[in-house]
């Protein structure tokens, strides 16, 4: 399991404080400080074998109080989730690493973005075609600004329905080629509000182990059974159908149609041929396959040549490709209704706001009439991959579509390598344990349409570089 929260919440370590270790840090970190004769590599193993032990904290300190004894709250300082915090942050002080999470980027983050009055060539967001900021989609928010305010100030089953996200919906219905489409104010609370909605105690939901947090949130809420196959891989699916399958009313097969931590599609057609022969709904998520896949950026259907009614459940965000905030759900109106009257996420919150639902109507009529933007896109994740590949990085399952990883193994190498990347001008994130597993820390890549050639190239160059330095350093300490 994977997601964005989780690298933020768990890796701050910015307070400017002398090194100096907190009380209650766990035993491994603290050799780590301590022991000087350790090899750099050794240290690095014990940082990390820290911070695993941290995140996996289960109670603190604290013994559970008996029935009837006088329990009271501790400090949120005791919870485990801020000593994994904490952890984090003494890791990052230990290692000199700078915290590269909460960075405040002055302007538009595009192709370039700007911290601390510096620019950077930047590849940490996933505005995939180039449209936030583009002057239709800021001219049809501020008219919708004008127009309706900056908020329609009520959930839209009351006062809250503005023809905005009609406009919207219908557009994605149409996009999709079926039969509704309903928008979310966000799309974390999409794929909540939808999994939790539909499935009840008595089903069951089979979930890609990348699966984003999202999906897993959803699944708890509803109650239904949840199980987690391998990634990508449709035996072990087939196995988990055979097995459960018959003990349950409903199942829901999740996957996205682009993983956005490995860069790999999901095997589509063989997803949809399974789920048909097990009487299952099959529910895509197209987050990062919006405006990505398919020669017209329609997402998986295209990009595998399938007929859209195929999948149950299309899902996706408004806040990539489409340079808005919040998510959809494409498929049979029946489906829409039942969202639509009962899905806490959006009878139980505010509407779209107006110059979100504009701009995203806007950004969409944009992808379906310059692919041009699509097939500059698809042609530099290619040359990203490709040139990466040739400078032996390690690109794990990356396919060269939006997303690049570059695998580097250590956390404290993926952060060293951020910031040292940082420091000649290019913006990418380290993503590490516990949002990856612990041995698989890596700098993600989004790439997108508004890349250069020459951007990439001095991008995988510095990459190669950087990590020879660190090798060549950490062998010499
Ligand atoms: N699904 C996936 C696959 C995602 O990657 C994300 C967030 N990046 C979401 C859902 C949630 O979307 P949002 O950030 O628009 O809430």
């Amino acid at each position: 399991m994977r997601d964005e929260q989780t690298i933020v919440a768990a890796s701050r370590h910015h307070v400017p404080a002398p090194p100096r270790l907190v009380p209650g840090l766990g035993p491994a970190l603290k050799r780590v400080m301590v022991r000087t004769s350790l090899s750099v590599r050794a240290r690095i193993g014990a940082a990390a074998q820290a911070l695993a032990d941290a995140c996996g904290t289960s109670g603190g300190e604290k013994s559970l109080a008996a029935p009837g004894g006088s329990a009271r709250n501790g400090g949120f300082a005791e919870l485990p989730a801020y000593k994994a915090i904490l952890k984090h942050r003494e890791i990052g002080r230990v290692f000199a690493i700078a915290d590269p999470f909460y960075r405040t980027h002055e302007k538009r983050a595009g192709v370039e973005t700007w911290i601390d009055g510096r620019s950077y060539v930047n590849f940490a967001s996933y505005d995939y075609l180039g449209l936030n900021g583009h002057p239709a989609v800021r001219e049809a928010a501020q008219a919708a600004m004008a127009r309706f305010g900056t908020s329609v100030s009520a959930s839209r089953i009351v006062a809250g329905e503005r023809p905005l996200h009609r406009e919207l919906e219908s557009a994605l219905a149409r996009f999709y080629g079926v039969e509704a489409a309903i928008a979310f104010v966000s799309g974390h609370a999409t794929n909540v509000s939808t999994i939790g909605t539909l499935m009840t105690p008595d089903d069951l939901i089979l979930y890609d182990e990348l699966s984003h947090n999202s999906v897993l949130v959803g699944a708890k809420l509803s109650r239904a059974t949840a199980l987690a196959f391998r990634h990508n891989d449709v035996p072990a699916l087939t196995a988990l159908l055979r097995e459960h399958r018959h003990r349950h009313r409903n199942v829901l097969v999740v996957v996205e149609g682009l993983y956005s931590m490995d860069g790999d599609v999901a095997p589509l057609p063989e997803l949809i041929a399974l789920k048909e022969a097990f009487g299952a709904w099959l529910m895509v998520d197209e987050a990062h396959a919006l405006g990505v896949l398919g020669r017209r950026g329609r997402g998986s259907a295209e990009h595998f040549g399938i007929a859209t009614e195929r999948v149950d459940i299309w899902m996706g965000t408004l806040s990539k490709t489409l340079a808005s905030c919040g998510g959809y759900i494409a498929g049979k109106q029946e489906l829409i209704d039942i969202l639509k009257y009962q899905a806490p996420g959006l009878v139980y919150s505010v509407g779209l706001s107006p110059p979100l639902a504009a701009a995203a109507d806007a950004a969409l009529a944009i992808v379906a009439a310059e692919p041009r933007r699509v097939t500059r896109l698809q042609d530099n994740g290619r040359l990203f991959l490709s040139l990466a590949q040739s400078a032996n990085l390690d690109t794990a399952h990356s396919e060269g579509h939006a997303i690049v990883s570059v695998i580097v193994g250590d956390l404290i190498v993926a952060g060293r390598l951020a910031a040292r990347l940082l420091a000649r001008g290019f913006n990418v994130l380290p993503i590490i344990y516990p949002a990856v597993p612990l041995k698989a820390a890596r700098l993600r890549f989004f790439l997108t349409s508004e890349h250069t050639p020459a951007h990439i190239r001095a991008t995988v160059t510095a990459v190669r570089e950087e990590l020879d330095g660190l090798g060549r350093r950490q062998r010499a300490a």
